[in-house]
């Protein structure tokens, strides 16, 4: 400290304010002659060394630091003062009185006499240690969490609310085809197909309007044209002076999806013919019954039984049965519009529910059906061939039909005339 107010007029005056001012700067400031030896050091080199000035002044850097570990600090300085440049570095240094490592950030110039002369080298030199072990920490958790989100079975993001990508992890660039660094940054209406950028910002918007989490079902097609299922959660996140951006976890659910699909179609699906069953047969049809109800037109329904099909398993043997419900489904099938819905709804038993159609179109139909299978000469691994027959039902949808059971039944009974009457025949119910 200056302890009196007089001015700074004295040499020594001004001398001591400059020591003052070297010693609170609060880096390590030095000179060094031109054998490396040193000419001044401030009060925080003293503290480091953990010598008084007397004991540094005329020494080298040998008897401070441990230079056979790094000879870094010596071969800047010998930079300095061959070479008369201004070196500017991070040093490593092993300081002897302590054993710790430190490390500076160093800046070195020369020291010229008044003939241009290098005479010497000053110096000051910032402790970064602390803030390179930070550096590191935050470099390390980040390597960390880089591995873990990069091998985590899910799909990472983070958009900020303008649409850009601010991160992606491996998966994510993988899945787009590019590497992550040509994602981040790049908004994703530049990297995205039109209508899929428009799907996701979808619920992003929703997000962001209302600062709620969203959970939803994503359908994206890969490079090859492949079909993915991503059930994704979105979270909004409000970063300090920055656009709000939203982190997205999408976990691809395609196999699970595909199973689902199975297994409804599965739950729908007659096992040998492939045809619907009656479970869905009716469903179906009770839905066509409540549509014909609201928009008033016709509503068909059309029931098939194959004509002494019992004979056909005894004399051939239940598999040639099969076979032959396999070829009278087949036989059916070009019969049908895209709004009819073809079941087996039995045994040997068959339903067509028609939309939109009225008896006289229907009884057509079912003669045509009559008529294509009574022609068919079924062949397979048995001597000869086989005829089939079958008796038709047919019935229409009467306005005071309260459900579709009401229907269904007549067009059964309808059925039953047939086989009354003869088999191999068509019986319309009006
Ligand atoms: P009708 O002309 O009166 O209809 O005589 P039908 O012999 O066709 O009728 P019935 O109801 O007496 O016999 C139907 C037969 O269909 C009895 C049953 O063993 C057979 N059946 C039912 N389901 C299957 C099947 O999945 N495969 C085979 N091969 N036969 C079946
Ligand atoms: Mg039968
Ligand atoms: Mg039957």
């Amino acid at each position: 400290m200056i302890k009196n107010n007089k001015p700074l007029s004295s040499i020594t005056q001004q001398v001591a304010l400059l020591s003052e001012v070297l010693n609170n700067v609060g880096a390590c400031i030095f000179a060094k002659d031109l054998n490396g030896k040193y000419l001044y050091a401030n009060d925080m080199v003293l503290e480091v060394f953990g010598m008084p000035l007397e004991n540094v002044i005329g020494k080298d850097d040998s008897h401070f630091f441990d230079l056979s570990i790094s000879d870094q600090l010596r071969n800047n300085d010998k930079k300095v003062l061959t070479e008369g440049v201004i070196v500017e570095q991070e040093e490593t240094n092993y300081i002897k009185a302590t054993g710790e490592v430190r490390i500076y950030h160093s800046v070195k110039k020369p020291l010229f006499d008044e003939e241009k002369r290098i005479i010497g080298l000053c110096g000051i030199s910032t402790d970064i240690t602390e803030q390179k072990r930070l550096e590191n920490l935050v470099k390390k958790q980040k390597d960390l969490l880089n591995i873990v989100l990069d091998n985590v079975d899910a799909h990472i993001y983070m958009k900020d609310n303008q649409r850009t990508f601010k991160y992606v992890n491996s998966r994510v660039a993988a899945l787009f085809g590019l590497p992550v660094e040509q994602v981040v940054g790049k908004k994703e209406t530049d990297i995205l197909p039109e209508d899929v950028a428009e799907h996701f910002y979808q619920s992003d918007k929703k997000l962001f309007e209302t600062g709620e989490r969203q959970t939803i079902d994503e359908t994206v097609i890969d490079d090859e044209g492949n079909e993915h299922h991503y059930l994704s959660v979105k979270i909004p996140f409000y970063p300090e002076n920055e656009d709000p951006v939203l982190i997205g976890f999408s976990t691809e659910v395609t196999e699970l999806y595909k199973l689902k699909e199975q297994f409804r179609k599965q739950a729908n699906t007659d096992s040998l013919t492939g045809l619907f069953n009656r479970r869905y047969f009716v469903e179906h049809a009770e839905r066509e019954f409540k549509r014909a109800q609201r928009n008033g037109k016709p509503l068909t329904v059309i029931s098939i039984d194959i004509d002494h099909f019992k004979d056909i398993n005894d004399k051939y043997g239940h598999p040639v049965g099969d076979e032959v419900l396999v070829e009278v489904s087949k036989q059916l099938l070009p019969n049908l519009r895209s709004e009819d819905v073809l079941a087996r709804i039995g045994g040997e038993e068959f339903a067509i529910v028609l939309p939109d159609t009225d008896l006289q179109q229907a009884s057509h139909i079912a003669e045509r059906i009559r008529h294509q299978q009574d022609c068919i000469r079924i062949k397979g691994n048995w001597q000869g061939e086989l005829n089939v027959q079958v008796s038709v039902g047919v019935a229409i949808k009467l306005d005071d039909d309260s459900n579709f059971d009401v229907l269904f039944s007549r067009a059964d009974k309808a059925l039953y005339m047939a086989k009354n009457n003869g088999r191999n025949q068509v019986f319309c119910h009006n």
